[in-house]
């Protein structure tokens, strides 16, 4: 048999929302606390006491929702999710089912080839976090650390629309990104703020119902999101070339074996028994306030981009890579205010092929690079004023990343000062002339190649300081047409 498959998968994204408190209770949210020290009585689920809506989190999810131009509910509705485990102490997880606060509204992202894909936002809703179950400090037995129970949680929803591993790895980057932009969330993979559950299913190319999934749960890093869904793809594949069925499954992956395993069977919703949760009252959201909250979107992503193009006159491409992170697009723009505006396009250059390379190679993020704006800025003023050239410059950026000292003072102590003395270039020229005379004759009789040749000498006896401009108009003009 030889069928063609087409992939599909849906992506459910639980992002943790920066607020000071939980979503119902009072108690602190910050990350690593000794466990149980910031879980409080509604958290922990005792009896007679009541949630109260943190109107923060109710905030950032219709900010999000703006962000992607979903519709916000006027009236949403939480609703208990009914299930047992250890870290749920109430028995129910307060989430959000019929009348989730966002619906629709969708996200652009480019892939690798430069295309631009489109995928569609189900639903966004709130939802609070359990708690966590500790395996590793326990023998026999396990702890229970209840300080995440109740940290707000968005659980953004997207259409099974995406077509492979690597545009789920794009449209994650993209969302990841958003969600930094809006400040509704620290993103941090590792501390479990930003985790994907990824749907995947195969079905024969021509076919339009859609196969049998399996639901990948909380992957947490780009790279494992990829392969998780590369393997998922594969088993499903084998399984119905050797003539067998997929079984709808929640698996979990190993990064370890880089493998999926199964879990459990999948849950259908009728299992959680849900209904509206008798302790909160509907989210009435007016319009003014859904105006108020318009008011205080940032710049997104993509309207960055298209500034970034218009005004410095940079590539599409090039503005999508420095408008990737808010971060990285805040270094650029200060890069370019500390050249003076010289020269954008030579700041995009060297953020992107320079700095980048350079954090690349020594794992770091652009937050931690050793060189700050100031002192790249600082640089390429240099390159500009002609106080120094491209290839000096060079020499220097390599400095700044093990040295403290900026710019100026690595030129003056260096001596890296580039000669635009005339007098002393034509010296230079008149050496390297009277030491070549095959050379020039050569030249002389038609081999403009050697023109070249020339060149390097010059810039060789400057020890890479002569202005390579002035070089080329005094070496034409010496050695005649
Ligand atoms: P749940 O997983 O909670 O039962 P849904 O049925 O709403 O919820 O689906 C959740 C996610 O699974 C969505 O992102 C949706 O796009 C995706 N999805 C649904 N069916 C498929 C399928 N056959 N293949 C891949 N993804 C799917
Ligand atoms: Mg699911």
């Amino acid at each position: 048999m030889n069928t063609s498959w087409e992939t599909v998968i849906g992506l459910e994204v639980h992002v943790q929302l920066i607020t000071k408190s939980k979503l119902f209770s009072g108690a602190a949210t910050a990350f690593g606390a000794e466990p149980n020290s910031q879980a409080c009585a509604i958290d922990l689920g005792l009896p007679g006491v009541l949630p109260v809506l943190n109107e923060t989190a109710l905030k950032m999810a219709i900010k999000f929702g703006l962000s992607i131009g979903a519709s916000i509910a006027p009236k949403s509705v939480f609703a208990r999710k009914n299930y047992f485990y250890p870290d749920l102490p109430k028995g129910y997880q307060i989430s959000q089912y019929e009348f989730p606060i966002v619906s629709g509204g969708s996200l652009s992202f480019t892939l690798e080839d430069n295309t631009t894909k489109q995928i569609r936002i189900t639903r966004a809703h709130l939802e609070e976090d359990a708690g966590k179950s500790l395996h590793e400090d326990f023998h026999g037995f396990s702890g229970i650390d209840l300080n995440r129970a109740g940290i707000p949680l968005l659980e953004i929803v997207s259409e099974p629309e995406l077509r492979s591993a690597k545009e789920a790895v794009a449209y994650l980057k993209t969302l990841h990104a958003l969600i930094r932009y809006l400040e509704i969330s620290d993103g941090n993979m590792q501390e479990g703020s930003f985790r994907c559950d990824a749907n995947v299913s195969v079905r024969p190319s021509h076919q339009t119902k859609l196969g049998t999934r399996a639901e990948i749960k909380n992957v947490n890093s780009f790279r494992f999101v990829e392969r998780a869904i590369n393997y998922e793809i594969e088993r499903q594949i084998d399984i119905l070339e050797n003539g067998g069925t997929v079984i709808q499954e929640t698996r979990l992956y190993d990064a370890n074996k880089d493998e999926t395993r199964s879990l459990r069977a999948k849950e259908q919703a009728n299992d959680y028994r849900y209904f509206p949760d008798p302790d909160l009252l509907p989210i009435i959201v007016s319009a003014d306030l859904i105006k108020e909250i318009r008011k205080t979107l940032p710049e997104l992503p993509r309207e960055k981009s298209e500034r970034f193009e218009r005004d410095y006159g940079l590539s599409a491409y090039d503005a999508n890579v420095l408008t990737a992170t808010k971060e990285l697009a805040d270094f650029f723009e200060q890069t370019v205010q500390a050249s003076y505006q010289s020269e954008p396009k030579l700041c995009a250059n060297w953020v992107m092929v320079d700095l980048l390379g350079a954090l690349n190679k020594t794992n770091l993020d652009i937050t931690e690079s050793p060189i700050s704006p100031e002192r790249l800025g600082g640089l390429i003023r240099r390159i500009h004023d002609k106080t120094i050239s491209g290839k000096i410059a060079k020499t220097i950026f390599e400095k700044l990343l093990c040295e403290k000292e900026d710019v100026d003072t690595i030129i003056e102590k260096q001596g890296l000062k580039q000669v635009t003395d005339t007098t002393a270039i034509e010296a230079l020229i008149d050496e390297v002339i009277a030491k070549n005379p095959h050379q020039v004759a050569d030249y002389k009789s038609g081999k403009d190649k050697l023109f070249g040749f020339f060149v390097g000498q010059v810039m060789k006896a400057s020890q890479g300081k002569a202005n390579p401009e002035q070089v080329n108009e005094i070496l034409k003009h010496k050695l005649g047409p």
